[in-house]
């Protein structure tokens, strides 16, 4: 019998095999790169757009800002769709290697949240989905940072999804769609920066109900970060 001693020797090359059979690629322009989830340089600097987005004027008094840090199609879009909708975790490493690129140029001036809250999927949702893809995208990422990571919202009813819907629709479908996890995140929220976080900016009224909840609790700003945006 051969004893293994070893295990992570042979997780190395297992690795180094996987590497020489499927060598990484850019995941926009299939080049070959370094480490897996990579980016070629030229692919990297056409994705990434970090950027402040105009907040409609009924927003501004829940949302103090809201940024994207890349354009809501082509890659990105192409990176999101399979996590979202079928549970394929293979490009999130190369979501995560964006948003440490997007952290060197995002201008944040020392500003630090107190807690991370992210945009809650319905229960029954995350878990036909096998997760909450927003936490996938920036758990890891935030709280590398030191920066307290709190689930403090939940969907309270199933909502219809928000593409295809009119603006003022998706106000409608959304209204009222959010509350605190439970009245103990009151202490955590009240007085504190919120950074909010999720996958996708589109009208912002998600978000914004989402900030609408968490002023309701006494934070004393809310800023959301959001992957992408088809906004300019
Ligand atoms: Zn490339």
């Amino acid at each position: 019998m051969i004893e293994v001693g070893n295990v992570s020797f042979i997780k190395h090359i297992g690795d180094l095999l996987f590497d020489f059979l499927f060598p990484p690629r850019c995941p926009a322009c299939g080049a070959y790169v370094e480490r897996r989830g990579g980016w070629c340089p030229a692919c990297l600097s056409a994705a990434l757009r970090v950027r402040r987005l105009p907040l409609a004027a009924e927003h501004t008094d829940v949302l103090s800002g809201a940024w994207a840090f890349g354009l809501y199609h082509g890659v990105l879009r192409e990176l999101l769709l399979p996590l979202k909708f079928k549970k394929r975790r293979d490009g999130l490493s190369a979501i995560h290697s964006f948003l440490s690129a997007a952290d060197e140029v995002l201008p944040r001036a020392g500003w630090m949240p107190g807690i991370v809250v992210p945009v809650p999927l319905f229960a029954e949702k995350e878990k036909e989905r096998g997760g909450n893809q927003t936490e996938m995208i920036f758990r890891e990422w935030l709280t590398a940072q030191g920066w307290t990571w709190r689930n403090a919202l939940v969907r309270t009813r199933a909502t219809a999804p928000q593409y295809g819907l009119s603006a003022t629709q998706r106000v409608e479908n959304i209204k009222g769609a959010f509350s605190l996890t439970d009245d103990s995140y009151k202490e955590e929220v009240a007085g504190k920066s919120v950074l909010l976080v999720d996958d996708i900016f589109t009208t912002g009224a998600t978000i914004a109900e989402c900030a609408r909840v968490l002023r309701k609790a006494g934070a004393a700003e809310v800023v959301a970060w959001t992957l992408a945006s088809d906004r300019q």
